[in-house]
């Protein structure tokens, strides 16, 4: 058996990565320099793209049972609502947020992982790092001194804002250096703020206050504070913030979590350098702002790990880590830019552009599409991969692209591909007849929308009496759907025309 592949870092993105890999049965190992998982709960907002996410881990029912459902944002100004944006416009299975501490979700993720034998080792930390194209050579530091030289084939550099897997390949962060400083509190206050909602609160003054219900009384506070402050966090600094900025009554009674921190702009040049894959803050670092970090984060180890699983066991060539880059770079690049723009919006200090910026989004956002682009937005269900040099471009007859998320079609289907950690071949058929299954295809096949018994050659056939599924793919006459195992279209053929999908399997062989 080869070497098991190391992940660098248990925050959450460390944790999915090694759960994607050990569920698949992969050999993984996955250390953490610290004793213990944080206690801070950081990142609180899990969108409905990684809800999806969480739906093919299997983990989603519970981790909606540990949060809040947040249904709409809410932007303040003037004393008045300025924007109202309902999360439900989203094309997803779970149209909403998810308000919930990180170390809940890490939690849930790490329980998860040692259902299949794999446990994080602790005090243990990447010191040195060295590869050529056979493999890469781990320098390990154990907690008593113990230096240990690992050798692996991969190595996946989860290991936050300040990696030193990316210092020791010889990569850095690029981008805008010039930090942006908040405030923030972890609370139980009194209020009477609506539950379901995150709520913006534009001041005058030296910035924006977000605001986000969890679960009881508790709320999480952010403020922009001056780059050059440098109180450190009080509970009664806080009180004064939502005093001035929000336009509602907190009255703050106890603190969980008090910190100020500054953040930084900036991505890595190349997420893959040669046998080490960067991923989450190691990758990309940007504000709360519009709360993406995490999951930005986790998605892209969600997209690398079943790469990583086919490569590592020799059923993909390297090649296809590459398309890791090209998926994930662009979506970080647009994450940091829809952060900047959120926050150059927010931190506006002439009054003149404050009134503007208030009108303007007064009317902007009673545009239906304006309303949809930011749900979109705000959830990540926009991200697609339809560039990508691992997906065939083609379409059905409607909206659905090779590249772009399924979407769901009724819940039989939907139940099929939940949990689901391998590529899924669906052949959409219509008017009760049965196609045949594609040949020479070692992959999953299911039959949607024909007989109630699998024809030879599928391993099931689900029911589709009203050709939902043929409506919502665009397949009227019936077609295939190439599912990847994060959910995504790597191919769509006609039912009498399996180029597309043959060609789809010499890319991942390339
Ligand atoms: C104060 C604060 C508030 C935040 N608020 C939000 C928010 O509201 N919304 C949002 O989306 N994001 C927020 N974030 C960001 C979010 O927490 C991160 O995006 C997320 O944690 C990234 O996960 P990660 O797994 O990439 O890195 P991390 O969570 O940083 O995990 C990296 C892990 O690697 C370990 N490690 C580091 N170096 C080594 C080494 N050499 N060897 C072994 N292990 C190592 C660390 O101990 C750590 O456990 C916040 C962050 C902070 C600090």
């Amino acid at each position: 058996m080869s070497d098991p592949i190391i992940v660098v870092g248990a925050g959450p993105v460390g944790l999915t990565a090694a759960l994607e890999l050990a569920r698949r049965g992969v050999p993984v190992r996955i250390v953490d320099r610290l004793a213990e998982p944080t206690t801070e709960s950081r990142a609180i907002v899990v969108h409905a793209r990684s809800l999806e996410m969480f739906e093919r881990l299997g983990l989603v029912d519970e981790l909606i049972r540990a949060g809040v459902r947040t249904t709409g944002m809410e932007m303040h100004a003037d004393g008045e609502v300025v924007a109202r944006i309902a999360l439900d416009l989203v094309d997803s299975p779970f149209p909403y947020s998810v308000t919930v501490a990180q170390t809940e979700t890490e939690r849930i993720l790490t329980a998860a992982l040692a259902g299949h034998g794999v446990t994080v080792e602790r005090e243990v930390t990447l010191t040195g790092l060295t590869q050529d194209e056979h493999g890469v050579q781990a320098v390990l530091e154990h907690a008593d001194g113990r230096q240990e030289a690992a050798g692996t084939g991969w190595l996946v550099g989860a290991d936050g804002g300040h990696s030193r897997a990316r210092k020791l390949v010889g990569s850095a962060l690029a981008g805008k250096f010039k930090g942006e400083k908040f405030l923030m509190g972890d609370v139980n206050a009194d209020h009477d703020l609506d539950p379901h909602s995150m709520y913006t609160f534009f001041s005058p003054h030296d910035g924006p206050l977000l605001v986000f219900p969890m679960e009881g009384d508790r709320l999480r506070l952010i403020a922009n504070i001056p780059t050059d402050e440098q109180r450190t966090a009080t509970r009664e600094w806080l009180q004064q913030v939502v005093d001035e900025r929000a336009e509602r009554p907190i009255r703050i009674r106890d603190s969980r979590w008090l910190t100020v921190f500054e953040v930084h702009h900036a991505q890595v040049p190349e997420y893959r350098v040669g046998r080490v894959l960067l991923a989450g803050d190691a990758a990309h670092v940007h504000s709360p702002a519009g709360g993406q970090g995490m999951n930005t984060g986790i998605q892209d180890a969600h997209n690398l790990a079943w790469k990583l699983a086919l490569v590592s066991t020799g059923q993909a060539g390297p090649a296809v880590l590459d398309s890791y880059h090209a998926e994930r770079h662009p979506v970080g690049a647009q994450v940091i830019q829809f952060a900047g723009t959120l926050t150059r919006v927010a931190t506006l200090a002439n009054p003149i552009a404050q009134k503007l910026r208030n009108k303007g989004m007064h009317l902007l956002t009673g545009l239906a599409p304006v309303r949809q682009a930011m749900a979109d937005r705000t959830e990540e269900t926009a991200v697609a991969y339809r560039r990508s040099p691992i997906v065939v471009r083609g379409r059905g007859g409607g909206d659905l692209h090779a590249g772009d998320h399924l979407p769901a079609a009724g819940p039989e289907l939907r139940a099929a591909l939940a949990g689901a950690h391998e590529h899924v071949l669906l052949t959409v058929a219509v008017d009760g007849s049965a196609p045949a299954p594609v040949s020479g295809m070692t992959v999953r096949q299911l039959l949607v929308g024909a007989a109630a018994t699998a024809p030879t050659g599928y391993d099931a056939a689900l029911q589709d009496p009203d050709g939902h599924a043929a409506a919502r793919y665009g397949l009227p006459n019936g077609g295939r759907i190439m599912v990847r195992p994060d959910g995504y279209v790597a191919a769509i053929a006609p039912l009498d025309d399996d180029a597309p999908l043959h060609a789809y399997q010499a890319l991942l062989r390339a």
